[in-house]
């Protein structure tokens, strides 16, 4: 099986609506003959159902940034599964550093989010990746592989097919520093090999592993130049038609 390329933009909480679709907008109209490249983007939820309207077949797909594992229920301010599913998106970020470390979820909030998605017929992006204290004390590896485990807890391997991972460190984050190349690819082999024994070879040869922290038009091609980085997630730059144009347009040109 081919593997998957996968070019995805985070946009958080930024953009009116008026700037979300002049940069989808944008995105569309700059979208590479991309031989099978994959974009996907994130925009805030309140613009999905339209966004997912207009991206229809562009060739970009379109995730919610976060949800809530229930269904329905007394939960104020919360998205269920079922009504992001309902506005058309396919994708699911799971798990992101800023709901981990700012909204404080835990592994096991994360794991249901990730069991809901399926259950919605979503497909989960789900973001794992540790802190500069973690890194320094000189376990990152524990910290993704702890994530991996606790995040997948009863996911099958069918649904591992609809699965894509992404690594964050969270001290590359908006901050400017990206993690070297090589720390990247390093990092990606400690994911699959992690899936490697949670699951089978084959499933952690074919899963999509992104990375992300602060990739630019810069980085990115000595980043997508290693062998376990199939694809990036990119926050700040994919706010930019023409920076995330230059990220997902890497190699073509
Ligand atoms: C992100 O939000 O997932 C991200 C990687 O942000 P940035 O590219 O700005 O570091």
């Amino acid at each position: 099986m081919a593997k998957r390329e996968i070019f995805s933009g985070n946009w958080k909480m930024y953009k009116t609506y008026d700037e979300a679709v002049e940069l989808v907008n944008g995105i569309k109209d700059g979208m590479p003959d991309t031989g099978g490249r994959e974009v996907i983007v994130f925009p805030p939820a309140v613009y999905l159902r339209d966004l997912v309207k207009l991206c229809k077949g562009s060739g970009i797909e379109v995730g919610i940034q976060n949800m809530y594992f229930e269904k329905e229920g007394a939960f104020t301010g919360e998205i269920s599964p079922l009504m992001a599913k309902d506005t058309g998106v396919r994708y699911a970020l799971i798990g992101h550093s800023e709901r981990r470390h700012v909204f404080r979820e835990t592994d096991g909030d994360i794991n249901k989010k990730v069991k809901a998605a399926f259950e919605f017929g979503l497909e989960p992006v789900l973001c794992v990746g540790e802190l500069l204290e973690e890194r320094e004390a000189g376990n990152p590896e524990d910290v993704v592989n702890r994530q991996l485990e606790l995040g997948l807890k009863d996911v099958s391997s069918e649904q591992m097919s609809n699965m894509i991972i992404a690594y964050e460190p969270v001290w590359a984050i908006g901050t400017g520093k990206v993690a070297t190349p090589e720390i990247a690819d390093t990092m990606h082999k400690t994911i699959r090999r992690k899936i490697g024994s949670l699951y089978s070879s084959e499933t952690a040869e074919i899963l999509p592993v992104l990375y992300g922290g602060s990739v630019k038009p810069e980085n990115i091609a000595d980043l997508y130049s290693r062998d376990n980085i199939d694809g990036v997630l990119v926050g700040g730059a994919s706010l930019k038609i023409n920076s995330f144009l230059d990220i997902i347009h890497v190699n073509i040109n």
